[in-house]
C-alpha cells in the first residue's frame, strides 16, 4: 500500500495510463502531468519546442532526456505538485530515471510508488489502433470497444474526432520497439527500489482503476 501520492505510471503505449490517470482525478485531487500532453500542446502552439518535439513523436521516437527531464523538472517545483502528483510517460528511460531522482531532490520531493500497467503487444497494437480522441476535450474513444456516437463528433462537447498520427500502425511499432528497448528495463529498477505495483491493464476500466485504488488507499 502506497501512504503518499507522489506516483509514476509506467507502461508500454495504449496501456491506458492516460485513461486511468483521468479516471483518478476524478477521485483525488492531484496533480496530472504528461509529458505527451505537454509536447502536443506545444506542438499546437507551434512553440521552438514544439517544432523540435514533433520530428520525434511522428517517426515514434523519444524526445532527447534532457529536453523531458528539464521540462519535468521545472513542473514538480510549481506548488500544484505539494498534494501528490502523477508523472504519466516519464520516466522512459534509465537516464530519464536518474534525472527525476536529481529533480525530486532539488524540490524535496520524493517518489512513493510506480504503477506498472501490463498489457501484451497484440493488445496494445490493436487498442492503439483504435484509439481516436477529441480534438476539444481530449476525450479518448475506441472505434471498436467505446466509439463516439457520431464518428466524427464528440458525444460531450461537439468537438471534431480524430487519430493521433502516432497512432498508425507503423508508428505505433515503432513506439513498441522503443518501449521494448528503452523504457522496459526501468521495471526491474523500480522493483529493485521496493517501489513497483503490477497492474494488469487488459480488463475493464472500472477493474483497472479498482485495482489501483488497492495499492493508493
Ligand atoms: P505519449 O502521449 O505518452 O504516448 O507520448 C507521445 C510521444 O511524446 C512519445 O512517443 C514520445 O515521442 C514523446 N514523449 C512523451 N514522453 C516522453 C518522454 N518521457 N521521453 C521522451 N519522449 C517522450
Amino acid at each position: 500500500m502506497i501512504k503518499k501520492k507522489n506516483l509514476v505510471f509506467l507502461g508500454p503505449p495504449g496501456a491506458g495510463k492516460g485513461t486511468i490517470s483521468e479516471a483518478l482525478l476524478a477521485k483525488e485531487d492531484i496533480t496530472h502531468i504528461s509529458t505527451g500532453d505537454i509536447f502536443r500542446a506545444e506542438i499546437k502552439a507551434q512553440s521552438e519546442l514544439g517544432k523540435m518535439a514533433k520530428d520525434y513523436i511522428d517517426k515514434g521516437q523519444l524526445v532527447p532526456d534532457e529536453v523531458v527531464a528539464g521540462m519535468v523538472g521545472s513542473r514538480l517545483a510549481q506548488d500544484d505538485c505539494d498534494k501528490g502528483f502523477i508523472l504519466d510517460g516519464f520516466p522512459r528511460t534509465l537516464p530519464q530515471a536518474e534525472m527525476l531522482s536529481a529533480e525530486l531532490e532539488k524540490c524535496g520531493r520524493s517518489l512513493d510508488g510506480v504503477i506498472y500497467f501490463a498489457a501484451a503487444d497484440e493488445v496494445l497494437l490493436e487498442r492503439l489502433t483504435a484509439r481516436v480522441l477529441c480534438k476539444k476535450c481530449g476525450k479518448v474513444y475506441n472505434k471498436i470497444f467505446m466509439p463516439p456516437k457520431n464518428a466524427e463528433v464528440c458525444d460531450d462537447c461537439n468537438g471534431e474526432i480524430y487519430q493521433r498520427s502516432d497512432d498508425s500502425l507503423d508508428t505505433a511499432k515503432d513506439r513498441l520497439k522503443v518501449y521494448h528497448e528503452q523504457t522496459s528495463p526501468l521495471i526491474e529498477y523500480y522493483k529493485k527500489q521496493d517501489l513497483l505495483f503490477d497492474i494488469n491493464s487488459v480488463q475493464d476500466k472500472a477493474d483497472v482503476l479498482a485495482d489501483l485504488l488497492k495499492v493508493i488507499a
